[in-house]
Order: C-alpha cells, then structure tokens, then sequence
C-alpha cells in the first residue's frame, strides 16, 4: 500500500505532485534542492549547478488560460503571455493556496535514489538527502521524479571542426543573462530552437550583426494569431485534433504547413523545415521575421568547420571576425541521483516511459517521471494530469498486474489533447462530450470547438472542481481583459 510518496524538485511539476498526493491522502515529502519554488521559472543572474537557467526576458509561449493549473486560473488582469517574474509568482500564490509549503523541504539535495532489496515485492525506495553537509536516508513507497529537463546542457562540440582553434569566445545558451555585454559585437548563434530564436533577436538589438544558424530549420509561429487572438486558444481545440485524425494524411499534410506559412514563407526566409510534415514543436518568436526582414538577423546553414576568427558555413559562405558564438543546441536528460539511471534511460540511453511517466522495467511501477513528454501543448497541465494519472497507479487503482506486458512507450513526442484524453480516460475525468451536448449544449460546444483549456479535465471524476465549468465559460473574458 502506497503511503509515504518522496517528490525530487519544487518546480511547476513537483507543485502538482505534491498537490495530487494530499488530494489522495498520501503523505509527500517534496525535496528542493534550491530555496524556492518555481524551478526554471524562478530567474537567478547566475546559472546554478543541477537547476533550469533561463535569461532575463523569457516570456512565456503558452498564454494563462492554457498554461494555468486546471483549478487554479490566472488572475483576471494578468497579459496572456507572461514574464518570467509573473509566472513566478502565481506558482508562488499556488504553492500558498494548497497549503504545498510545509511538505517542501527546501536546500535539500537528493543525492541518490535507489531500490530497497525487497524492492521486487514492496516496490519501496529508499532516498537518500543532503542538507547543510548533512546525509539522511528515508524509505518511501513511491518516488515522483520532478527534477527538470532543461538543466544538462547538450554541447556537441566535437560536431563543429575546428572550434579549438576559434579566438573568440563560445557557450552554452544556458550562461546567456541579458544582452548588454555583446555591444558591437558580431555573433553567432547555432541552433533554431526558442532559446537561439530568443537570444539572436534580442542580440540583434546591441550586436553589430547576428547570424543564426540551424541545421534543419523550424517552423516559427507567432503567440499573435488570427484577429490577435493567443495561437494556442485559437489551434488546441478538440475539433481540430478530430479533423486531424479522421483527414487522409496528405490532406492533413497540406493543411499542416499551410497553416504555418499563414503569416510569412519560411522557404523565403531560410526558415522551412528539411521535414516539412514532421509534426515537431514550432519555435514561437514574433519578431524573428521582422529581424530577418531588416537583415539584423541573417539566416545561415549548418556551420562546416570554425577557424581561427571566422566560420566556414555548409553552403561554402564564411563570416569573417566572428566575437563570440552562443550554442543554443539544447539540453541532455540526467537523473544523477539515480543509482541505476538505466531505469529512466532504457534503450540506447533514450528515455521511453510507460504512457510517457512509468519506467517500463520496473518490477511495480512506483516511480513517475513528470514533465517530460513534448507537444504543442503547455507542461502546466500535463504535469498536472500526469501527476493525477500516476498517483492512481501508485494506489493501485488503475493498471493491472499485467502492465509491463501491455506497455507501449510513448515517444516523448506527442498530441496534446489525445495523449490528455489518454491519461484523462484512465482515471475518469474525460469529459464526456455527448453527456454534456444533452445536458449542458452551451457547454459542449465550447468544449468541443473552443480552447482545450486545463479545466476541461476537472469538470467531472475524481478531483472535479466547482469552479470548471465557469472558467471555461468565461476563459475569452479573461483572455480579452
Ligand atoms: P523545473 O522547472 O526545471 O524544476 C525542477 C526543480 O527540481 C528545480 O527547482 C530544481 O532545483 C529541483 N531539483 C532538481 N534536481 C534535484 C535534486 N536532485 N534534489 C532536489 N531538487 C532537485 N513550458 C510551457 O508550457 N510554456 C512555456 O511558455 C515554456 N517556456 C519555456 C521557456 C524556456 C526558456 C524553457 C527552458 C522552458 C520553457 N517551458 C515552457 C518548459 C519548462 O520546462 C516548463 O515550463 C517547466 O518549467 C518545467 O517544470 P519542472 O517542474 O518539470 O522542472
């Protein structure tokens, strides 16, 4: 019988798993190795060892009605998209409503995670702590990995030839703060992601050129969507995902790409996608085009081979006098408080999780990892759903004895509302959409057509709350507020 659950990370996923524990009367011991909560979203001027780093103006992609806890809305008169700072403190404000502060203990360092001997029959655990040079080592029943995924920069130097002999100077985009220090500079940035979008248009500003780099390209949408409208209230609806299940796949294809060059070509930008129909997470930057269109920012090919000031690109074009190069070329997973990381790290050290949460190799399933599956959608949520989902696992409630049998491992890459559904049936809170057209149609129709926003998943079931069905009746005042 699960009882006693241990929580590593304090962060937006952590919060959720400590929450959901107490909501099912276990007893969660939430371990922070930092002296906050927030994790990534609490902004530091230093990167710190083992914990996310973000720069000072990150913004959130994801606007608040979709981001937000699914029972806890943002205030009414926060922006859709949000600072840093801002986040920061409603996952503050939330830790303080539920009462989540006391089961934290903050500078406290998991260390190593392990399985007790018997682990086989009590799937216990047994974890050990850090605090003030201090070790402790507790048994629990079930551990809850909340530990954070952009923290283990992923640096592949050995890919770029050459790179010893550059003068200038070259890091990760995780030491990257504010962008006052590269004045007048000239700068590379490799990568297409979020960070290297974010970091080159705010480089652009200060540097005296910036060049972006990508290997493969992206997709790169705007927060801004038709009518000005938050692109994830206006493209996470259940009606679409419908229309892109039962479409032929060339026609969904189609509709797919056309729907991200609505705003501008990315062919003309140097943006298009070498796999244009891969549905892989879009880059989310409103004023990268505007950038490029004013030649700040120059789009460049994969780089072939650095030399001592200058850059030798794929396409045979070198820059001359590069100063500094920033690899935003993302982050690795590690679990190194793991004692066996080959449990979370299966095949060929890529991660594959039971429904995207439950190691597949465990003789009971009494470890989650949350927070790690990609989508369109926003982590808030999901780790919020997951966190539902894994809990009843844990009591035993959902999962037969046969699980490792029936497991199908969920690429960390996946549709939002389905995977959603997904863990959502299991536990009994899908809404039931034909229930809801009969009983309640104003409902239904905005569950159905409008955003798929968190609260859809606290309308009926365990967990339900009271106050669902308002928010989603009036998520566009806020939105519009
Ligand atoms: P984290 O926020 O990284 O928290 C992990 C916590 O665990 C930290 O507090 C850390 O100190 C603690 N910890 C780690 N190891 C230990 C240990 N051994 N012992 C004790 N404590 C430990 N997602 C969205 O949905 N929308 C967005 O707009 C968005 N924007 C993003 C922008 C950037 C620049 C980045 C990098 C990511 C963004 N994300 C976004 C994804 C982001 O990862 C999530 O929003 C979310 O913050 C992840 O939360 P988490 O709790 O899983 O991990």
């Amino acid at each position: 019988m699960v009882r006693r659950v241990a929580v590593v990370g304090a962060g937006v996923s952590g919060l959720a798993a400590t929450k959901c524990c107490l909501e099912e009367g276990l007893e969660p011991t939430c371990f922070e190795q930092s002296e906050n909560v927030g994790g990534l979203w609490h902004y530091t001027d230093q990167a710190e060892e083992g914990r996310a780093s973000i720069y000072r103006t990150v913004f959130t992609n994801s606007c608040k009605e979709m981001m937000c806890y699914s029972d806890f809305p943002f205030p009414d008169d926060h922006p859709n998209y949000m600072h840093n700072t801002r986040l920061q403190h409603y996952i503050c404000k939330y830790a303080e409503h539920f009462d989540l502060l006391r089961h934290i203990r903050f500078k406290t360092l998991v260390t190593k995670v392990k399985k007790r001997p018997d682990f086989s029959v009590t799937g216990q655990w047994e974890v050990v702590t850090r605090r003030d040079g201090k070790e402790e080592t507790a048994v629990f029943d079930a551990v809850m990995v909340c530990s954070g995924h952009h923290v283990y920069p992923n640096l592949p130097l050995a890919e770029f030839p050459g790179i010893q002999k550059f003068k200038g100077c070259y890091f990760h985009s995780r030491e990257y703060k504010e962008p006052e220090k590269f004045r007048g500079k000239k700068v590379l940035v490799i990568g297409l992601g979020n960070s290297g979008c974010d970091i080159a248009v705010e480089l652009s500003t200060v540097a005296s050129q910036v060049y972006l780099s990508s290997r493969s390209g992206s997709w790169v949408m705007s927060r801004v969507w038709d009518n000005g409208y938050p692109w994830d209230m206006l493209v996470i609806t259940r009606f679409r995902t419908w229309l892109g299940n039962i479409l032929p796949r060339a026609i969904s294809d189609w509709l797919y790409v056309r729907g991200m060059n609505r705003f501008f070509k990315h062919e003309n930008f140097g943006l298009m996608p070498l796999d244009r129909t891969s549905r892989k997470e879009p880059v989310f930057n409103d004023d990268l085009p505007s950038r490029i269109a004013c030649g700040v920012v120059v789009m460049k090919p994969n780089v072939k081979e650095f030399r001592e000031t200058s850059v030798l690109f794929q396409d045979g074009t070198v820059q001359d006098d590069v100063d500094v190069v920033v690899f935003a070329t993302g982050y690795g997973y590690s679990y190194p408080f793991m004692e066996d990381d080959s449990i979370i790290k299966c095949r060929d050290s890529q991660v594959t999780l039971y429904k995207g949460i439950v190691p597949p190799r465990l003789e009971k399933p009494t470890m989650a990892v949350i927070g790690l599956v990609q989508s369109l959608g926003p982590i808030i949520p999901t780790a919020d759903l997951q966190c539902r989902w894994a809990v009843k696992v844990f009591q035993g409630r959902w999962l037969g004895k046969c699980w490792v049998k029936d497991y199908f491992l969920t690429t960390l890459q996946t549709d939002y509302i389905t995977y959603m559904d997904e863990l959502a049936s299991a536990i009994g809170v899908k809404p039931n959409v034909l229930k809801l057209l009969l009983t309640d149609p104003q409902l239904a129709l905005k569950v159905v057509f409008g955003p798929c926003s968190p609260y859809q998943f606290r309308l009926v079931g365990p967990g339900k709350w009271s106050g669902a069905r308002k928010a989603i009746l009036t998520q566009w005042d806020r939105t519009l507020q």
